[in-house]
This record gives C-alpha cells, structure tokens and sequence, in this order.
C-alpha cells in the first residue's frame, strides 16, 4: 500500500487545521469530523478534503467501520478526550491511531505522570498532601479541570480551606506555586530516526490572570478578583538559547524512561509544561502526550522547524511526514498504537 491508500483525519477543533495542512502538504488526502453547525472554519480555509457532520463527539464510535474501510489515521490532539469520554473507549476504538495509546495512562493518572517525570530527572513543584503543610504559595488543581477552570492559589491552611468550600470541596491536589515565566516547550520523538526534535514553544493567553494587570491594584482588591487559569490562546516565545541544551537532553530523557514503562514509549509529539525561575531552574508542572494547541502559532513553521526544514514545517504537518516515511519504508507499525 502507498500513500494514496491512506488518509489523515481527525476531530474538527483545537489543532486540526495544522494537522489537516500537514496532511495536505506531505501528499494525504484528509477528512475532518465535525459537530454540526462548527465546520465553518474547514469550508472557508478550503483545508478539507472531506467534511464529517456529528451530532456530537461522541458519536465518533459510529463512523469507525468508516474509518477503517477508508484507512483513515486518526492523528489525536485535546479534543479526543471529549469523543472518547475515558481511556477504554478510546482502546476500543480499531481505527487506526497515530502514537502510542499505552502511554496514555502514563499521562492520564497524575501520580503516573508524576512518576514518569521524576525517574526523567526532571524538577517537579512539590506536592502537599495535607492543606496543614502549606507553607508558602500552593496552586490548587482540580481533577479534569480542562485549561485550568477553577484553579485559586493559597498561601497558608486557612485560606485554602476558606476557598475549597467555596468549591465544595471538589477533588484536587496542592502544589507548589513556583514563580517564574511559563514556557511550553513543543517536542516531537521520532521512532523512525530515533531522533528528538524540539519544534516550537509557546506561552498561554489566560484570562484573566494574564490581562489582570490591566486594572489597576486598587481596583483589583476593590473589585475582590481571584486570578483565574482559563486559556484563551496561544502567544509564540523564542528561548534564551542557552535553555535550549537542557531541553533537549530533559525531552531525550522523557522519551528514554516511556520506553521503559511501555513497550514502544511516547511517539510523534508531546509538550512540557515548564516554569522558569529567576534562579534560572527549570520545573516541569506537566507533560501533554500528543500535539498540543501551543503549536497553532507555528502553521507556516517556528524559528526552530525553519532551521531544520526547507519547508514550512509545522508540527502537524511533521506529524503527517512521520505518516509519510513510515508508509514509504513500510514501518507504519512503528507510529500506530
Ligand atoms: P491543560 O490540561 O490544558 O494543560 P490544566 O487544567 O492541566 O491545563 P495547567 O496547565 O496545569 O492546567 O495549569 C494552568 C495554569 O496554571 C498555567 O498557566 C500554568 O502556568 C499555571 N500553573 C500550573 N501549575 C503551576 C505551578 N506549580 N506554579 C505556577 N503556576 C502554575
């Protein structure tokens, strides 16, 4: 089989527009699935092949003997958890799948995660387990909490305890709340090559802890606002170069310790979701295994992909050329799980 056997398809939301250009650009045929009345945005870039109406989602599972005969490669991105509504469902699923779906798990159980990043070496923001520990500034989180709905800081027992009620008592866990500048930093893992890349990084658009500032101190205490984590977009950043050793060999590191806990580890793309901290010190608060929206900015390529390509290389578009390489060495086995 070649590459005209196949097509690159995925969920109309959050990343598909790079993942369907990149399709297109590598030589794919792509099809793209919709909820009904949200397919606006692929008519009018005239970037689909081919449309999918959905009720929802969720009714993914009914268009899967579609997708088989099609040979569709689902390439998954954030809006997958919302079709698949747990992980068994997603397993169930016999359409073919960029990535690995055994690290999921991995990436799904905070304490997994949690694991995973610490035999990587990576610096972690410690983790309270009683509220009476609380000794300086905590983020609390919440289990599920897509974009981080919710979130509220805390700087001592009584003030987490006066505002958990508030969310009546919602589960969650205390975390360190590290100073410093976020950076999101985009990699991508080749099983083909071996070869770890990092492709682009970019900073989040929160509301309204990013546009707080806007209003003056005063009023913000008159006003009786809590920062709050809701993500609105993407902002792309360049790192001082002298980062860029250390995330290189902290992403060789992720990749080398998920082939240890799965047979095949993480493939294709994946972000961490790091801190830096005046003291230059690098935390990692999480990982994402898979493409993540932080890499929109990049449809026509990032600083770092043009140095490496001669074509604008996104990381969807890298993705469908992994796809590609794959199909032409026959090797797909190796991207699919
Ligand atoms: P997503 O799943 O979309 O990544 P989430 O709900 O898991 O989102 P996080 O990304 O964990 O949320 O966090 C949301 C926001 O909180 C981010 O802006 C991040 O910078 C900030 N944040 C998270 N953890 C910490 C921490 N330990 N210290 C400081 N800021 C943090």
């Amino acid at each position: 089989m070649d590459l005209k056997d196949y097509k690159i398809g995925t969920l109309g939301s959050h990343s598909s527009l790079q993942i369907l250009k990149g399709a297109r650009d590598e030589g794919f045929r792509n099809i793209i699935i919709c909820e009904k009345g949200r397919s606006q945005p692929y008519r009018s870039y005239r970037i689909a092949d081919e449309i999918i109406e959905i009720d929802s989602f969720k009714d993914i599972v009914k268009l899967e003997q579609r997708l088989i005969d099609e040979n569709v490669i689902l390439v998954p991105h954030g809006s997958f958890f919302s079709a698949y509504t747990d992980l068994s469902a997603l397993n169930a699923s016999n359409a073919l799948y960029f990535g690995n779906k055994k690290i999921l798990p991995w990436e799904e159980n905070r304490e997994k995660q949690r694991d995973w990043l610490k035999k990587a070496g990576l610096k972690l923001p410690k983790i309270y387990k009683t509220p009476e520990e609380i000794d300086g500034p905590v983020i609390i989180k919440f289990f599920g909490a897509g974009g981080g709905k919710g979130f509220f800081l805390a700087k001592n027992p009584a003030e987490f305890y006066k505002k958990i009620k508030e969310t009546e008592n919602k589960r969650h866990i205390i975390q360190e709340y590290i100073v410093g500048a976020p950076i999101y930093v985009h990699y991508f893992y080749s099983p083909l090559s071996g070869e770890l890349e990092v492709m682009s990084m970019d900073k989040r658009y929160e509301t309204n802890v990013d546009s707080i500032g806007r209003i003056s101190a005063k009023d913000q205490l008159d006003l009786n606002i809590e920062s709050s984590y809701n993500i609105m977009g993407n902002i792309p950043v360049v790192i001082r170069e002298k980062f860029l050793p250390d995330l290189f060999s902290m992403g060789e590191r992720v990749i080398e310790v998920s082939q240890e806990l799965e047979p095949g580890g993480l493939i294709g793309p994946f972000c961490l979701e790091t801190i830096i901290t005046p003291e230059m010190e690098i935390y990692v608060f999480e990982i994402s295994a898979r493409i993540v929206a932080g890499t929109n900015p990049y449809i026509n390529g990032s600083p770092y992909a043009d140095l490496r390509y001669d074509v604008p290389m996104s990381t969807g578009r890298r993705v469908a050329l992994e796809i590609k390489e794959a199909i032409e060495s026959n090797q797909l086995e190796k991207v699919l799980g």
